[in-house]
This record gives C-alpha cells, structure tokens and sequence, in this order.
C-alpha cells in the first residue's frame, strides 16, 4: 500500500510517500521537507497568516517532488493522507483541501490525520515495533506521557500543565540572544557550558503521577540572566547547560513515574519510545536511555529526520488507518485542537 502524506500544521511545509508492506512493515520511499524558518525568524516565532501563505506558495511543488521522486503517479496510490490538526488553522486548511483535492481527483481514500498521533506511531515505521509501547512525546505544543495500545488508543497519563518542554527550550533561547528555534541552538550552546553552575528546580520531580511544568523553570533562568546581565558568552553556556540539565532531569523523573506504572502493568520487555522534535536533543535521549536500561525497557528513538515535524509521519499514520479499513469523508474538519485521548480507536 502506498500512501502520500501532506505536513501543514506549523511551520514546515511536507509532502511523503510510503509504503506498508503486507508484513506491516514501512518505508520511505519520498520525504521532502520544507523549513519557513527565515519567514518567521525576524519575529522570533511562528506567524500563522505568514505561516498559511508560505504553505500555498510551497505545497503544490513539494507534492510533485515527492510523487516524481520515486516515480510515483497519483493513480499508483492507494490514499492520500493529510494532517488535519491539531495546529494552527490556515495551514491546516490548505494541506487538507489539498489533499481533499487530490483523492477526489484520483478517486482515492483520504485519510484525515491527527498530527500528534503521526508523532506517536513514527516509531512503528522508523523501527517496527509492536503495540503496546510507552510515549514520551516532546514536541514544541505539547509536552505528554502516553500509553499506546494501538492505532486510536491512547490513554494519557501525563501532560504540562503550562508550558510544553519545547516552548521552554524556544523561550529560554529567546531571551539568551540565542537564534530560533531555540531548542537546537540550545543544545549546541549548552555543550560548552556548565550544567552545575546554577541549581534550577527539577519541575514536578517527586511528584506522584506524569504531568510536566516547565514554566517555573523558565522564570528561574529568566531571573538568573536579569541578575548576571550583562551576560558573558560562558554565562550562556551555563544558563544553557544548567537549563538543559534540569529539563533533563525532570523529564527523566515523570518518566521514570511513568516507567513503574507501564512495567507493573505490561510484563515481559517493555518499550519506551521518545517522539517529537525535543527527542533530537542528545542529553534528552542518553538519559531516557539509561532510564529504560534501568527498568529493563527498551528505547526506540527515530532517527532525528523523522523526529521533527515531516510528511513520512503523515503517510505512515494513514497507512495504519487505511491497512485498518479506516477513512475519512470528503468534509473532515481541520481542528486547531484534536487532543490524543479524543481519537476513534482504529
Ligand atoms: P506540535 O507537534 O506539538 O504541534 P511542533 O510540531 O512545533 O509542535 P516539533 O516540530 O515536533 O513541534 O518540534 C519542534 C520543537 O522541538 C521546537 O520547540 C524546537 O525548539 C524543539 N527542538 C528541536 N531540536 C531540539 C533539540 N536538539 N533540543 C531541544 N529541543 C529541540
Ligand atoms: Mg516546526
Ligand atoms: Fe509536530
């Protein structure tokens, strides 16, 4: 089954091709992505009316790049699937008509596919696994810990309860001086500095159950970098490796919560994946590495290209819906908010 798949959330505009085996297995067979960062850097975030045009302007061109690619005609698919949220509502809108556009034409399935779950189940193209399998989904909205029982069945466990751990990488970069986005420049900073030099709290560490809180944290560094001001390159690098240290940390402490839960439940070898574009922070994924190691649990972490915000994702989630005899009408919605827990189970 091949499946074409269209990433219009945010701020990258995608277009994939994938192919599910009869084994289950998948692969990628195109995955053009298309980064709107120099549109939206001069404002240090994302524009949603600059964000919506550049996805017109872009999208039809990416969408033959990834057809002519492999060599694959729009009569060759057996759906079109596109993200239909949650995310910010003008670019969903034009992934979605165009997708629409495509199966009508084609008289193909279409598959209207929530983004988050695309995030989720990355993990079972990029490495095969089987259901059920732990979440930690880091991504730059959200910030959540998942049970995954199958296509369409999620049950979450924890979530921020004001930040999500990428917004805090992305503001704490902002007010550093730092480029965006923020959580890769971060990273870079932070490995030159030191991690012990200013003690930030480990938000929620100790607490029972998985939910997150980063934007304490953030205020803690803010404060620090108002009283160092003017601050010297090394004072970054130790803002940024303290910061780092202490999202580290806490993530690792809801998961490990999370762990105990999952294992006491599910016996015999485990899975924790880490998805979203946090999961391409390197201190993130050694530490969740050891966590897993601890707990005899194993962790699946796709590789970084399919970690971020990519079409792969979008064609592979419609793949598992269609393989299921899943589809959706011609008038689905796009939805800004689509929460993970409010899927029908596939
Ligand atoms: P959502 O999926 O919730 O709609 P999104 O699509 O914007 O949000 P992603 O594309 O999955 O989120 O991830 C982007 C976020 O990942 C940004 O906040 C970015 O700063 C962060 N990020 C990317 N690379 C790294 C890294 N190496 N370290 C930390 N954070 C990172
Ligand atoms: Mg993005
Ligand atoms: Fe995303």
């Amino acid at each position: 089954m091949r499946v074409l798949g269209i990433e219009t959330s945010c701020d990258e505009t995608a277009a994939a091709v994938v192919e599910r085996r009869a084994d289950g297995s998948g692969v990628i067979l195109s995955n053009v992505v298309l980064s709107q960062l120099a549109e939206h850097a001069p404002f240090g975030g994302v524009v949603p009316e600059i964000a919506a045009r550049a996805h017109v302007e872009a999208l039809d061109s990416l969408i033959a790049r990834a057809l002519r690619e492999p060599g694959i005609a729009a009569a060759d698919l057996d759906g079109i699937a596109a993200t239909a949220g949650p995310g910010l509502i003008g670019g969903l809108l034009v992934g979605l008509m165009t997708g629409k556009a495509i199966a009508a034409a084609a008289g193909k399935p279409f598959v209207a596919v929530n983004h988050l779950e695309a995030h989720a189940l990355t993990a079972r193209l990029s490495d095969g696994i089987g259901f059920p399998y732990l979440l930690l989904l880091v991504t730059g909205g959200h910030t959540q810990i998942v049970a995954v029982r199958g296509v369409g069945t999620y049950e979450r466990w924890g979530t921020t309860v004001d930040d999500a751990v990428g917004e805090a990488f992305d503001k704490v970069a902002k007010m550093l001086g730092l480029g965006w986005p923020g959580g890769p420049e971060v990273e870079r900073i932070a490995a030159g500095g030191d991690p012990q030099r200013f003690a930030f709290p480990r938000p929620m560490a100790g607490r029972p159950g998985c939910d997150f809180s980063f934007s304490g944290l953030k205020t803690a560094v803010r404060l620090e970098a108002q009283k160092l001001a003017p601050l010297s390159d090394g004072d970054v690098a130790d803002l940024c490796a303290s910061f780092q240290a202490a999202v580290t940390d806490s993530l690792a402490d809801r998961t490990r919560s999370a762990l105990e839960r999952f294992v006491a439940g599910s016996g015999d070898a485990p899975t924790l994946v880490v998805a979203g574009g946090v999961a391409a922070n390197a201190a993130v994924r050694g530490r969740l590495e050891g966590l897993a190691g601890h707990y005899g649990a194993t962790l699946v972490a796709p590789p970084l290209r399919l970690c971020g915000d990519n079409a792969a994702m979008v064609a592979w989630a419609g793949c598992e819906r269609l393989a299921l005899g899943r589809s959706d009408t011609l008038d689905a919605p796009a939805r800004a908010r689509w929460p993970l827990d409010e899927m029908d189970a596939a």
